[in-house]
């Protein structure tokens, strides 16, 4: 059988494959979706559901995860992306 890596979701804290869920990654300061999951830098994941996606969008949770304050427009970015 083969490996699923799994990952815990910044929200939840559940364990889901990697693959299911959305990376989130700061690099040189600045944050993106990273949609290939190779990119380096810091990660947080994020399982998009919609509970999760209220939760860390009224807590700031990536502020927190990254202990630093992170700019509306990425929780914008990662909305959107969550929606599409
Ligand atoms: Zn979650």
């Amino acid at each position: 059988m083969k490996h699923v890596p799994q990952r815990t979701c910044i929200c939840c804290r559940q364990k889901f494959p990697k693959s299911q869920l959305i990376r989130i990654v700061r690099c040189d300061g600045k944050f993106f979706i990273d949609k290939s999951q190779k990119s380096d830098g810091r990660g947080a994941y994020f399982c998009g559901s919609n509970e999760c996606k209220i939760k860390l969008l009224k807590s700031r949770g990536l502020d927190r995860t990254f202990h630093q304050k992170v700019d509306d427009e990425v929780y914008k970015l990662l909305c959107e992306e969550i929606t599409k």
